[in-house]
């Protein structure tokens, strides 16, 4: 078996030691490196193989029988012609040296990225899990970008989803940049402008940069400091949902890996979303009422239980209030139930007008609807009744003169929370009990539970 000695243990020895060790059908004897530090000795030693400062005294006590030479030192090439003379001793140097160097480098710089794509999929099996496992759509977007500029070593990124009737995408999660972008984060597809050729190829788009790229539609990226970008259409079932972007702020190339790597996250990604916002309107669904987009019953049964506990814990009041169309048959029966559907939806529409955005508003029957109002006292619930009340009464619903009161008009049952009842059920009925009153005392108006006079 060749016995082999290495003199110079600086950077070429150094990457030749681990591979020729390897190799079974050759055996390192032994390193030789005037400098006592030089990291191939470091390495030699920790490998067991002998070494030493004198690489005479080296050869003459293990007895190799090949020599690499990566010294690059005269001195000792000169020694080593005259040891060549004497006997059996191949010497491997000069040109020959820098050959089986750059062979091993090549060989290193691969297994090198062997190992990286290991590890590219590794992650990829990971991130696939992870984002099955994403608990809300937020999380999910935020583990995608997360990842995305992670495997393609970027600063920034983002995705956007196209909206198909509106012909329009919308930024819908952000990373790395400032937390409010220059750019409008929601804007129409252009005819010829880049958003429309992104989401036209099935491949990543890449540019290394952009003052070169001739496409209209590029200022709204410029804005925001983007100088190189790779875009991936996510594309689930065929349907194309968004786009994933990996952002640079200055211009560089992007290696065929980024875009393969990329491409691999934008597929698991777009089925992610999708199954995401599947599992997002389903839930939505099974808590909203489909004519008005209201919560319904069930809903705001559950939802006024968490917000006595909550005015409990704060020592905050609440109210409730529950809210009848007047003389909704007789609507029916004019109009038909259509357009009976048609005036549940204008009554909706100015109840959301009049409330805040923390109000919940649910309907709670076929033309009965019940409003929390977190935190608002009998005062102030009374005046946000009175106000749903009038919005109704001047709001032109059609069909309305036949009305016995010659409007669609509404009646309002409001009770607060401690002072009428500490349990929402109670409270519930509270409110009932007003609302009956209003609706004895002539309809068209609002009346606070105990309150006789309104
Ligand atoms: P009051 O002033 O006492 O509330 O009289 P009302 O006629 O509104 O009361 P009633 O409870 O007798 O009638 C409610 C009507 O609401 C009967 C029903 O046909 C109608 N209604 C319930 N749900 C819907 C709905 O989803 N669409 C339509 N168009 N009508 C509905
Ligand atoms: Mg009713
Ligand atoms: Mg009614």
């Amino acid at each position: 078996m060749p016995k082999i000695m290495i003199i110079g243990a600086g950077a070429g020895g150094t990457a030749l030691l681990p591979i020729l060790n390897n190799y079974k059908k050759i055996k390192v004897v032994g390193v030789a490196d005037t400098d006592c530090e030089a990291p191939g000795l470091v390495l030699a030693k920790q490998m067991g193989i002998p070494t030493s400062s004198d690489f005479q005294q080296l050869l003459a006590e293990v007895n190799a029988n090949i020599i690499i030479n990566a010294s690059g030192n005269d001195n000792v090439s000169q020694k080593l012609d005259q040891l060549k003379k004497l006997g059996e001793l191949e010497v491997i140097e000069g040109e020959s040296a820098k050959i089986l160097f750059k062979l091993v480098d090549e060989k290193i710089q691969s297994e090198k990225e062997a190992l990286h794509r290991v590890r590219e999929h590794e992650a990829l099996y990971k991130i696939g899990i992870m984002l099955t496992s994403s608990e809300s759509e937020d999380e999910l977007l935020s583990t995608i970008i997360k990842w995305a500029t992670r495997l393609t070593h970027t600063p920034a990124g983002s995705i956007a989803l196209y909206d198909a009737q509106e012909s329009s995408m919308e930024i819908v999660a952000l990373h790395g940049f400032k937390k409010t972008l220059t750019s409008e984060e929601h804007w129409p597809i252009r005819k010829g402008g880049l958003t429309e050729y992104i989401l036209n190829m099935n491949a990543p788009t890449v540019i290394r940069d952009i003052d070169k790229f001739d496409l209209a539609d590029i200022s709204r990226i410029k804005m925001d400091g983007i100088s190189s970008l790779i875009a991936i259409p996510l594309i689930a079932d065929r349907t194309t949902i968004g786009i994933l972007y990996v952002d640079d702020f200055v211009a560089r190339d992007f290696s065929q890996r980024d875009e393969a790597i990329l491409t691999l996250l934008g597929t698991q990604a777009a089925i992610a979303i999708e199954k995401m916002q599947l599992f997002e309107k389903t839930k939505k669904l099974a808590i909203t009422d489909g004519l008005t987009g209201l919560y319904n019953h069930r809903y705001f049964v559950k939802y006024l239980g968490n917000e006595v506990r909550r005015a409990k814990r704060y020592t905050h009041e609440l109210s409730v209030l529950i809210i009848d169309i007047d003389h909704f048959k007789s609507y029916n029966d004019t109009n038909g139930h259509l357009q009976g559907n048609e005036a549940i939806k204008k009554v909706t529409r100015v109840m959301k007008d009049v409330t805040r955005t923390m109000d919940v508003l649910s309907r709670y029957g076929g033309e009965e609807f019940a409003i929390i109002l977190p935190e608002a006292n009998k005062h102030q619930a009374l005046q946000t009744a009175i106000r749903i009340c009038k919005s109704v009464e001047e709001t032109k619903v059609l069909g309305e003169e036949k009305q016995p009161l010659k409007k669609l008009t509404i009646s309002i049952g409001v009770a607060t929370y401690p002072e009428d009842a500490t349990r929402a059920s109670a409270l519930v009925e509270s409110a009932d009990q007003a609302l009956y009153e209003a609706k004895h005392k002539g309809r068209n108006r609002v009346v606070a539970f105990k309150d006789k006079n309104t």
